[in-house]
């Protein structure tokens, strides 16, 4: 009985029909394939990016060189140095964040007391030579300064499930 169903499965060609049944469901449904860079996915504010380091609303660094962050890493991929200001405060004279070592697994942000060095929903970078993706200070400061705002929404939102 199975040798005539299979024979006369293949004299009408029931499983080619059966594939092009899949094609023709997929032809005909929702796209889900996004053209990027143009259209983008959503981002979860949870999303552990490029990192920063954030500023006080006064201008003030928020980072206070406790060194938390360099000793959690577990990829070293963070190099501190520190030194204590005129004012007595303490401050960082080196920030360094290797971006080739790092594994983004976000341990250097939760550490952090002061909400100073945070992750970014920033992820199209990309460096052309030895060098580029190592992250100073400067820069880091500067991607904090520029992307503010959206740090500051990403955490708001995101307190909302803590
Ligand atoms: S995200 Fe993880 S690996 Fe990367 S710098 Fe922070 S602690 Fe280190
Ligand atoms: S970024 Fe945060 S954890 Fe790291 S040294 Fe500064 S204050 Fe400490």
């Amino acid at each position: 009985m199975n040798t005539v169903t299979n024979y006369i499965k293949r004299l009408f060609l029931w499983e080619l029909f059966q594939g092009l049944s899949v094609t023709g469901r997929y032809f005909f449904a929702k796209k889900i394939t996004l053209q990027y860079p143009e259209e983008k996915t959503p981002l979860s504010p949870r999303f552990r990016g490029h990192h920063a380091l954030r500023r006080y609303p006064n201008g003030e660094e928020r980072c206070i060189a406790c060194k938390l962050c360099e000793a959690v890493c577990p990829a070293l991929a963070i190099t501190i140095e520190a030194a204590p200001r005129e004012d007595g405060t303490r401050r960082t004279t080196r920030y360094e964040i290797d971006m080739v070592k790092c594994i983004f697994c976000g341990f250097c942000e939760e550490s952090c007391p002061t909400d100073s060095i945070v992750e970014t929903n920033l992820f199209e970078y990309h460096g052309q030579q030895r060098g580029d993706l190592l992250i100073t200070k400067d820069k880091l400061l500067a991607l904090g300064d520029r992307l503010e705002t959206q740090i500051a929404a990403d955490r708001a939102s995101d307190a909302k499930y803590r």
